[in-house]
């Protein structure tokens, strides 16, 4: 396997403190040592000596979320999501991705999504229509909304046009790149979705990205793959937070308490804790998770459950069960994977809001 010389001092930089250890969401739903971070590495540095083939152990590393929790634990600043992300585009380009990536790799490609849909529901198709018209602003859905959970689409744009909000959707939505980005990395089928999604958003002065997953690579990873983006790119969250400090979503507080889900892409990655909570707190009363914020404990989401589905429900147990555990029983997610991810979990003791939920409510 080539592999850089940084992922490889990554890979062998452990100093076995094990802080790591019990924040994976996937290690801790599974109780399997292989699915911690550095169990991962021990494999791949195995791989890069020789020892066993990389095919040994590609189940394990599309068995990591990317959540970063570890990264942010690491005394060492050892980043498993950098390597991992390196090791995917070189299985890739070795022809060892196992066969149920390669089939959400190419439905990316021939698609533009990983599940391979092509058809829009028939509300969300009609209220995209709505929108159709040039404005200044564009809103994204992404790939989970659009397909895997239209109802929530649909309420991310209801929520826009009860702040009378004037913004652009696109029926035609290109693929924004996170999708390839997380099954392979930074691959030139990669990097050329996000170009081609830049040069869209560029065409407007702002533009709203709805999924936190879409966020992150948009705002983040465009830059590192060499994608400029020139419009000015706001989570969906900061801007809701933006329309009722400027007093264009009135929203009255109805006293209900809640817990929120910190996204990770939002706490971790964009370092945006505080906004979504401002618009939680405008409509219920927060109190918060014992791992909140950077120290959010990943829900689960749909692109894994395509090939861990019982993994995935899981991960989302042991989140609902956290919100039991302080006693709380709503959650409100500003996550549209980790919204169907809870909302999969056949329970009747936590009820699961998005923050479009609590605004329409
Ligand atoms: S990035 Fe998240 S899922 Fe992956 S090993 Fe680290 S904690 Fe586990
Ligand atoms: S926190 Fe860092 S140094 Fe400690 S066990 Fe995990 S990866 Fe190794």
């Amino acid at each position: 396997m080539i592999i850089s010389e940084k992922s490889k001092q990554h890979i062998d930089s452990c100093r076995f403190c094990w802080m790591c250890h019990h924040i994976c969401p996937i290690g801790n739903a599974t109780g399997l040592e292989r699915n911690t971070a550095r169990a991962r590495a021990l494999g791949l540095s195995l791989v890069n000596r020789g020892a066993i083939k990389l095919s040994e152990v590609i189940d394990n590393v599309y068995e990591c979320a990317g959540c970063g929790g570890c990264v942010s634990v690491c005394v060492t600043g050892w980043d498993p999501v950098m390597f991992t992300k390196e090791v995917r585009l070189q299985a890739a380009l070795e022809g060892e991705l196992p066969e149920y990536i390669q089939k959400l790799v190419m439905n990316c490609l021939e698609s533009g999504n990983a599940y391979g849909k092509t058809e829009l529901i028939e509300e969300l198709t009609a209220k995209i229509k709505e929108h159709s018209a040039k404005t200044d602003t564009l809103l994204v859905l992404g790939a989970d909304a659009r397909y895997m959970a239209p109802c929530q689409a649909v309420k991310a744009i209801k929520v826009l046009e009860k702040a009378n909000v004037e913004f652009t959707v696109a029926l035609d939505e290109k693929a924004t790149g996170a999708q390839l980005d997380f099954l392979i990395g930074a691959a030139n089928e990669t990097k050329a979705q996000m170009a081609e999604m830049a040069e869209v958003m560029n065409g407007f002065e702002t533009v709203v990205v709805y999924d936190p997953f879409d966020a992150k690579a948009i705002k983040r990873v465009y830059g590192e793959n060499g994608v400029e983006v020139k419009a000015k790119v706001v989570t969906y969250t900061a801007f809701l937070d933006q329309l009722l400090a400027t007093g264009k979503l009135i929203a009255e507080n109805k006293g209900k308490t809640v817990v929120f889900q910190d996204p990770f892409q939002l706490a971790r990655d964009l370092e945006e804790t505080e906004e979504a909570r401002r618009v939680v707190m405008s409509y219920a009363d927060l109190t918060e998770m014992l791992l909140n914020r950077k120290e959010t404990v990943w829900a689960g989401n749909i692109l894994m459950a395509q090939y861990i589905p019982d993994v995935m429900k899981k991960v989302a147990e042991r989140r609902l069960y956290n919100v039991t555990s302080i006693g709380q029983n709503t959650i409100v997610t500003a996550c549209v994977s980790e919204y169907v991810s809870l909302k999969s979990i056949e329970q009747n003791e936590v009820e699961v809001l998005s923050i479009e939920d609590l605004i329409l409510a």
